[in-house]
């Protein structure tokens, strides 16, 4: 077991890739905590994780909230005797032309993907840092850290901006032993993902099969849609990685739609 009794909390970890993440974290011996909006779906997935013999809680997080972060961070000490692991997975898309982009929604997507990455590193580094067990802080960017699509601008400045995140926490937190990095999937059929088809396919004026072979998977090397298995795999290699010598990168799980 690669993280045998560390505390992990994955935000987002309701659905999709964070959801994932938790359950293959419980597999590796780690406290999950499942730290969502959706208590229900939460609830569910602590189940799950607890009925194949894993150990696992849920908090209520909204991680754009101060007050919520902070209080959630606090009962998973309590309960679990510090913070190991972050992954700040929370996300969501919204898809417009520039052009025709609300400040409202760019606002709510900055806020979500930047400043609920902020709240979460903070809190949990404040953790880390107190119980002087060091700590990883996984962030879910995308190959839109480092690519840019059309009908994205929040997003793909959102997740840009996680890459700098990362890398100040790699050199703010090194003398705790807390490293940092970035995980950067290309598309993989969440929720999330399954929403923006057929939103890309009118705004685009495309088929939606269309928007999945020529828009979504065009640049990758084989035409496959990475999977929340490919990102979850890779979430435990950083999690577990026992040395500062792997810290402020970001490493892109992408069938090779982007290349460093
Ligand atoms: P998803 O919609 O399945 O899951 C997102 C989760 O985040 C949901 O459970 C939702 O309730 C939660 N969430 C949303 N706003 C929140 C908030 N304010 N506070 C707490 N939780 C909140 O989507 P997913 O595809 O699993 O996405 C997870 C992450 O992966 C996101 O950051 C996304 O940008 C990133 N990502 C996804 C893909 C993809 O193709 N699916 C690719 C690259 C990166």
């Amino acid at each position: 077991m690669l993280l045998k009794n560390k505390v992990a909390i994955i935000t987002g970890a309701a659905s999709g890739i964070g959801k994932e993440i938790a359950v293959e974290f419980a597999k590796q011996g780690a406290k999950v905590v499942i730290a969502d909006l959706v208590s229900d779906a939460a609830k569910a997935t602590v189940a799950d994780i607890t009925k194949a013999g894993g150990t696992a809680m849920s908090i209520a997080m909204n991680v754009t909230d101060e007050a919520q972060v902070e209080q959630g961070v606090a009962e998973v000490v309590a309960a679990y005797g510090g913070v190991d692991v972050l992954v700040s997975n929370a996300g969501i898309q919204i898809i417009s032309s520039l052009v025709e982009l609300s400040l409202d929604n760019w606002k709510k997507m900055l806020a979500i993907h930047l400043d609920g990455a902020f709240l979460t590193t903070r809190a949990c580094m404040r953790a880390m840092i107190k119980t002087g067990r060091g700590g990883s802080i996984i962030y879910m960017g995308s190959v839109h850290s480092h690519e840019a699509s059309p009908l994205k601008a929040p997003y793909v400045a959102a997740k840009h901006g996680l890459l700098g995140l990362a890398k100040v926490v790699a050199k703010e937190g090194a003398k705790d032993g807390i490293r940092s990095n970035v995980i950067c999937p290309g598309f993989v059929r969440t929720g999330l993902v399954d929403k923006q088809i057929p939103e890309q396919a009118k705004s685009l004026g495309i088929s939606e099969s269309d928007v999945i072979r020529n828009v979504m998977l065009k640049e990758t090397v084989n035409g496959e849609f990475t999977t929340v298995q490919d990102v979850a795999q890779t979430a435990v290699f950083l999690a577990a990685f026992e040395t500062n010598a792997l810290t402020g990168q970001s490493i892109t799980v992408s069938h090779g739609w982007h290349m460093q």
